[in-house]
């Protein structure tokens, strides 16, 4: 049993985020629900997808990685709401459309896409999945399956994906 530092009690390692390092040790000597209601920003945040201003509370914060003064880093500015709508959607579409085999071509960026980024042989320009689900966020319409970094973001400057980007996104 471990003592949280901050609400006093006695509790099984269960209760605390583990140390990754150490299994069975807490990483932190404050309780996970300590950590819910003290290391999460009291402040209003807008939601990207909905645009209501909800409580910090209503977004995903990292467990254990933190800002200079204490608090949960925020993972983004989804709402919970929106997430789990989103997360069936694509769970639900995954279902319906078979991912493609890897070593074949992402639409997006036409790389070849290998499962891992560890698995690209050194001195070949390709990509990385595991393959995104990819759809339309206003119609819900699948689009199909790109590559993990077309999916982040970090492709765009490629000649490929600026001529395939604009007919994939409907525009
Ligand atoms: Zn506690
Ligand atoms: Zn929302
Ligand atoms: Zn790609």
């Amino acid at each position: 049993m471990f003592t949280c530092s901050s609400c006093k009690l006695q509790l099984s390692v269960n209760s605390f985020d583990a140390d990754p390092l150490n299994p069975g040790q807490p990483l932190y000597y404050f309780c996970m629900s300590c950590s819910d209601k003290y290391r999460i920003d009291g402040v209003m945040v807008n939601c990207t997808v909905c645009h209501r201003s909800l409580p910090s509370h209503y977004f995903q914060h990292y467990r254990t990685r933190f800002k200079k003064d204490g608090m949960r880093l925020r993972v983004n500015r989804n709402c919970k709401d929106c997430s789990s709508k989103e997360s069936a959607i694509v769970a639900q579409l995954k279902r319906a459309n078979k991912a493609p085999n890897y070593l074949t071509k992402c639409p997006l960026c036409e790389r070849i896409v290998y499962e891992k980024s560890e698995d690209i042989p050194d001195g070949i320009n390709a990509t990385n999945g595991p393959w995104q689900c990819d759809h339309d966020h206003n119609t819900k319409k699948f689009r199909g399956y790109i590559c993990k970094p077309c999916n982040v973001g970090v492709s765009g400057d490629l000649a490929a994906y600026q001529r395939n980007a604009p007919a994939w996104k409907g525009e």
